[in-house]
């Protein structure tokens, strides 16, 4: 979680600090800080609350410095506070540091350092690390640089940390383990950042910064060195990515601008890989797995959120066309709970941003089993895209909104197609379907535009029960992990509270909920278990709730029950999901823009979610 930007180099720093920090609110955006060097003095800013507060607070202050670094936090120890937001600070005031993550021994370090004479002003792990830093500093009467490596043997916990000395005006330190780096690399200058949004406007060249790895920049210098001291060759990558890829363009929010962009980034995430009329599909990332692939005894795919919905569509997918068993997994109870797996398994990681830290762990130690691992992200060069034997990336673009929309329908797009190229290889599909669903495929696009043309009357439909205080998501089949999805868009937008179930599950319990104030939505399109649906949507009706329907084009009979229904283009119901959620997404957005919350920015929620 948390943001962090940092700029050393010949222009002002702080505005370009400023700024990065803006985009990279979404990672987390409860405080917010800079330190910079004015005059050679250490100074440190911050605030409780988001970026445009701090500034606020600041208006008028010399900031005038070559150097900075600033921070949006997303609390883990201590409450959102100016106190606990960073920078942090050394006790001796001469070092500020930012810290993405969590120092898990922070207590005993803390304890050694209060018996030690230390006080700290704030309850977070960071400061701690900052006061360990210089406590080695002072006593082994060495570098900045040096006490850090000496620090980071004994830390345990996961962080990026940035550090200004006020004795080294002129060097920036970095170093990562488990949370994400980029370094920026200009002309004469240099720029740190959770993700390359910040950077991209100023230049295209960046490093990303790898697990126990140490850098130490100047204006027109950066060293790379392990934790050993030992220097690095920093590999320089060229970023793909456009500006106006991470700006609104018109739109109100980030949120409606990415549900939009799907029509785009679906055909994107198929691009290349999909040729429909010459009957084709390549995957190149899961070329030399192929074999190990259709021979897997099982496939476990792990995912946090969202991806988990994609995951469990992606079960019903791939165990329907290849007939390989497969298991959805919290990658959080994955990684603890000593699960059997080994060689012969499959593990595909589904996250978005590729640094989730949970999904990571859980990949690390079934590779270690002996698994083979694929990942499925949208960040290029993630940690999850590192750590993957194969994989394929979704290229959805950059997603700022925090709640996931364009990300899972590529997501969804993208299982799909590894079902079918397993299948394929595994001659489990019959070439007539497989020409059918690649046909079908290469439709969705076009499909989605027409479903997102019913954004107005989604907005009416919202308009109409934004004041439930509860909802219900059904559907079976394909379109359970739908209703899932459904429910979950609604609890992060609107903080209303949404369970999903599977339709014929509801008879087992939250029936008990339903009564003429319950909105329930059905995910209703045609597929095989459609009769079973309309029976379910009866069992609702006969107990007053309202139904929401979202139904295929032409469904006469659940228009004649139904309170509300949404209309969207029929499709085999294999690809049905990456359809039927387009207006969940739009309901749960115009709920909660409705009711006046911040779509793009829902509290207590960070976009990439680095810790455990
Ligand atoms: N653990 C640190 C804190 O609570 C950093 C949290 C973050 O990554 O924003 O202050």
């Amino acid at each position: 979680m948390c943001g962090i930007v940092a700029y050393i180099g010949h222009r002002e720093a702080y505005p370009v600090v400023i700024k990065g920090l803006k985009r990279l609110e979404y990672r987390g955006y409860d405080s917010t800080g800079v330190a910079l060097l004015n005059g050679g003095n250490l100074k440190v800013y911050k605030k409780k609350g988001k970026v445009a507060e701090l500034e606020d607070y600041i208006t008028g202050k010399d900031l005038k410095s070559h150097i900075a670094i600033g921070h949006t936090r997303w609390a883990t120890h201590g409450e959102p506070s100016d106190r606990n937001a960073h920078p942090q600070m050394s006790g001796d005031g001469k070092l500020a540091m930012v810290h993405n993550g969590i120092i898990e021994n922070y207590t005993q370090l803390k304890k050694e350092l209060l018996s030690k004479g230390h006080q700290f002003t704030s309850d977070t792990d960071t400061e701690v690390l900052i006061h360990f830093i210089q406590e080695i500093k002072s006593s082994n009467q060495c570098s900045t640089e040096e006490a850090l490596r000496i620090a980071l043997k004994r830390v345990v916990g996961a962080y990026v940390i940035l550090i200004v000395d006020e004795d080294n005006p002129d060097t920036l330190i970095a170093a990562r383990k488990g949370s994400p780096l980029v370094i920026g690399v200009g002309k004469g200058e240099h720029f740190l950042a959770s993700d390359a949004s910040p950077i991209i406007e100023y230049t295209k060249e960046v490093v990303y910064v790898n697990d126990y790895e140490i850098a130490i920049l100047k204006a027109d210098e950066l060293i790379l060195k392990n934790i050993s001291n030992e220097i690095q060759t920093p590999y320089i990558q060229k970023l793909d990515m456009e500006l106006a890829a991470i700006e609104k363009g018109g739109y109100d929010h980030f949120m409606l601008k990415e549900v939009f962009e799907q029509p785009q980034t679906i055909f994107d995430s198929l691009r290349g890989r999909l040729d429909a009329k010459a009957g084709k599909l390549t995957l190149g990332g899961l070329r030399e797995h192929m074999d190990m692939l259709k021979d897997a005894n099982r496939i476990i795919i792990v995912a946090c959120g969202t991806s988990w919905h994609a995951g469990l569509v992606a079960e019903y997918m791939i165990e329907e066309l290849c007939r390989i068993p497969v298991e959805v997994e919290y990658a959080s109870e994955f990684r603890y709970r000593n699960p059997v797996v080994g060689k012969g398994d499959v593990i595909i990681a589904v996250s978005q941003s590729g640094e989730t830290a949970d999904t990571l762990v859980a990949m690390e130690s079934a590779k270690e089993k002996g698994a083979i691992i694929l990942g499925v992200c949208n960040v290029v060069g993630s940690s999850i895209a590192r750590l993957s034997n194969g994989g394929v990336y979704t290229h959805a673009g950059p997603e700022i909104g925090v709640a996931s929309t364009k990300a899972f329908t590529a997501q969804l797009a993208v299982l799909c197609l590894i079902g079918l190229k397993i299948a394929e290889a595994k001659g489990s599909i019959t070439g007539q379907r497989f020409q059918h669903l690649l046909d079908e495929l290469e439709g969705v696009p076009d499909k989605v535009a027409i479903a997102l043309k019913l954004n107005d009357q989604t907005k009416a439909i919202a308009a109409k029960y934004k004041d439930a205080r509860d909802f219900l998501y059904l559907g079976r089949g394909y379109n359970f992990p739908i209703a899932l999805e459904g429910a979950l868009k609604l609890k992060e937008i609107s903080y209303i509270h949404a369970e999903g179930y599977p339709a014929a599950e509801m008879k087992h319990g939250p029936i008990a909920l339903v009564d003429e104030n319950l909105p329930v939505v059905f995910v209703a399109t045609k597929d095989r278990y459609y009769d079973k649906v309309v029976s379910n949507i009866q069992e609702i009706k006969a107990r007053k709730g309202k139904v929401i329907a979202v139904i295929t084009e032409g469904d006469q009979i659940i228009s004649g029950m139904a309170d509300d229904v949404i209309i969207v283009p029929e499709s085999d119901e294999l690809v049905a999901p990456i359809i039927s959620v387009i207006p969940l997404q739009l309901l749960a957005y115009h709920i909660g823009v409705l009711k006046g919350l911040d779509v793009d920015k829902p509290r207590n929620l960070a976009k990439s979610v680095t810790v455990e």
